[in-house]
């Protein structure tokens, strides 16, 4: 959650706490920036103090996803039994703030039929529940129900609000700044982000495998990474592997594909699953990086050895 939102002027002018309603549409061409702005706006609802910074038991339970009167939908294609769920919390009491909020993140990906059935309690308002949707495609969203939501254009980011995010962005070890001063959308930004350090991370592992091919090659393959974004990292090698296993060529380069499967039989690749699930379980632990991956290396190519 990006806290400081609340500083941005953009924020301040949409004077959101002025008179609470039932229903939002938070939209603009910036998905991203709408989504955050409307899961802030969420969570000084239940917050107990409506401030969302105080890090009360209810922002605490909001960022563990945990708290019981929130419920968010965020899925690329949001399912009719998704819709359900929300239909079946309706007429429920809210269980620790004093009312319920349903968060519905790019609205326009739940089809007519959930649409539909979604309006009906759009039209009936209840004062303990409050609907909040974001989407870049207002297009995509039924007349019916866009005529029942209260909208609200989300204007483009003014440098000093986007100084602000992308320091709590850094936070989360995204680094835009060096795109601030362009004319991206948040959107474009993290992508542009995502997809270098997707790439570099490529590079690393494609390194790894051309350069492994013994034990004591290990220090030095591991020394020259780049590693600019570890998070990635144990999940697109254990994505990698399985596209090997499967010939695969879909999704990674087929140079990367091929220099594996010519190294690494694929039985010595599949008895190296579990280690790499493992070095992803051990990572989400902040077991240090290196010890991990200096094992995980270690275990594969003994896997190799052991097919021979
Ligand atoms: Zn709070």
């Amino acid at each position: 959650m990006l806290e400081s939102i609340i500083n941005t002027s953009l924020y301040k002018n949409l004077n959101l706490e002025k008179n609470l309603l039932h229903s939002y549409l938070f939209y603009s061409s910036d998905a991203e920036l709408n989504n955050i702005i409307a899961l802030f706006f969420a969570k000084t609802l239940l917050c107990n103090s409506h401030t969302a910074n105080d890090n009360c038991d209810a922002c605490r339970q909001f960022d563990a996803k945990t708290h019981p009167d929130l419920t968010v939908l965020k899925q690329d294609s949001i399912k009719v039994e998704d819709v359900s769920k929300i239909i079946a919390k309706l007429n429920t009491l809210p269980i620790s703030a004093d009312k319920k909020v349903f968060v519905i993140l790019n609205a326009d990906t739940v089809n007519e039929i959930s649409q539909n059935k979604l309006l009906k309690s759009l039209e009936e308002p209840n004062s303990s529940n409050i609907f909040i949707l974001t989407t870049t495609k207002t297009d995509k969203i039924l007349n019916t129900v866009m005529s029942r939501l209260n909208k609200i254009f989300v204007p483009s980011l003014q440098l000093h609000d986007k100084k602000i995010i992308a320091d709590e962005l850094k936070k989360q070890n995204i680094d835009i700044s060096q795109y601030v001063n362009s004319n991206f959308t948040l959107t474009e930004m993290i992508n542009l982000v995502n997809n270098s350090n997707f790439q570099n991370t490529i590079t690393d592992i494609f390194n790894i495998f051309q350069n492994l091919n013994t034990t004591s090659d290990i220090p030095r393959v591991v020394s020259s990474l780049n590693l600019n974004d570890k998070s990635i990292f144990f999940s697109h090698l254990q994505d990698i592997v399985l596209s090997c296993i499967k010939n695969d060529y879909s999704k990674y380069d087929k140079a990367l594909i091929d220099l594996i499967n010519a190294k690494f039989p694929k039985k010595a690749l599949i008895k190296s699953l579990p280690f790499i699930e493992d070095a992803y379980k051990k990572q989400m632990a902040n077991v240090n990086f290196y010890y991990i991956l200096d094992n995980l290396l270690f275990n594969m190519l003994k896997e190799k050895f052991l097919c021979k």
